[in-house]
């Protein structure tokens, strides 16, 4: 349930509505917005608690959240959550680019990617060093390595890293490195995983599952949130439909329908959903229109070469194009790029 508290409250007046919470044996999580402070009240029994909560005089009401995921809901936060990375901030209206290879190969490469994405407009840089393949005989992600890399990129650009973790025993070493923690859509609904990651102060990257429904993507978001990690990105990325004729099917209206149910940031990687470079930028267009808060777009400076997804990696002018245009769509429905 959301208990919310009085505006103008002092810091103790707050604390012993949420000392009150952890006795009643619910947990508590606070939002506070500009004037009035939102506690959670998070437990199977907290429907049983609401009078306990609206008996104290500080409270000005309690409401129950009856949608299954709650502190990721637009019903617990009504106004956008900011994800701030660096001196980069999701959520607000700026539409942010992320982009580059799929994997980290060698460091050149990376660099000049980077440089590449940079000078386009983009203002992350993606790259897997851990891959999740489905052929255990393809190349894996070189590893701590490619971490090094990607930091080294970061050095001499600037630019954020991005970066997947897929396995909970390399959590401290991608922290570490990274910028924001990419979850992938094969560790989507990896629950232990999701729960390592909402322990960290770290923005998180939450792919959409590979059939994951919207609620699935946003339940996976709130296990994240249930452990106290609140700078979550989720992404849209296609999902698995009888439609063969792309990769995945691009689920556009996701994008609207997350931002109605979640206060999360939601941006659109069209490169795993489309998976052929020509039809990448149609989405990333369609998705900035659809408001999406930003784009992840994979670009290697000579696809014919990557060690990982070459077919749906853009070319760096093409990018720089798409960029352009794209630039067009969020000034006109009042965004910036
Ligand atoms: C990726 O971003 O390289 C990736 C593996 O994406 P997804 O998890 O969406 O397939
Ligand atoms: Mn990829």
């Amino acid at each position: 349930m959301m208990i919310v508290l009085k505006p103008h409250l002092s810091e103790e007046e707050i604390n012993q509505v949420v000392e009150k919470v952890k006795q009643v044996g619910l947990s508590p999580h606070i939002s506070r917005g500009i004037e009035r402070t939102v506690i959670g009240a998070i437990g199977s029994d907290a429907p049983s608690k609401k009078e306990i909560f609206e008996s104290l005089p500080v409270v000005e009401k309690v409401v129950l959240i009856l949608k299954e995921f709650k502190l990721v809901s637009r019903d617990f936060k009504p106004q956008d959550t900011i994800v701030k990375v660096r001196d980069v901030e999701i959520g607000g209206d700026e539409v942010v680019v992320m982009a580059g290879p799929c994997a980290v190969e060698k460091e050149k490469l990376l660099i000049e990617a980077a440089k590449a994405i940079q000078k386009a407009g983009a203002k992350i840089l993606r790259g897997g060093a851990f891959k999740p393949r489905t052929s255990p005989y393809s190349f894996q992600g070189l590893g701590q390595d490619g971490l090094r890399y990607l930091a080294k990129a970061r050095e001499e650009t600037g630019l954020p890293i991005v970066t997947e973790l897929m396995d909970a025993r390399d959590i401290e070493v991608v922290a570490k490195y990274s910028d924001i923690i990419q979850i992938g859509a094969r560790n989507s609904q990896n629950f232990t995983l999701l729960k390592e990651v909402g322990m960290v102060d770290k923005p998180v990257l939450l792919k959409r599952g590979l059939a994951g429904t919207v609620k699935e993507l946003l339940m996976s978001a709130e296990y994240i949130r249930s452990q106290g990690n609140t700078q979550i990105i989720l992404c849209e990325r296609g999902i698995r439909t009888y439609e063969d004729s792309t990769r995945n099917t691009f689920d556009l209206s996701a994008i609207p329908v997350i931002k109605s149910l979640s206060h999360l940031p939601i941006i659109a990687d069209p490169s795993h959903a489309l998976g052929k470079r020509d039809l990448v930028p149609s989405m990333a267009l369609a998705a900035v229109a659809a408001g999406a808060h930003g784009l992840m777009i994979e670009v290697h400076p000579n696809p014919a070469e990557a060690l990982c997804d070459g077919p749906q990696a853009m070319y760096p002018d093409k990018f720089a194009e798409l960029m352009k245009v794209c630039r067009r769509v969020a000034e006109a429905i009042g965004k910036r790029m």
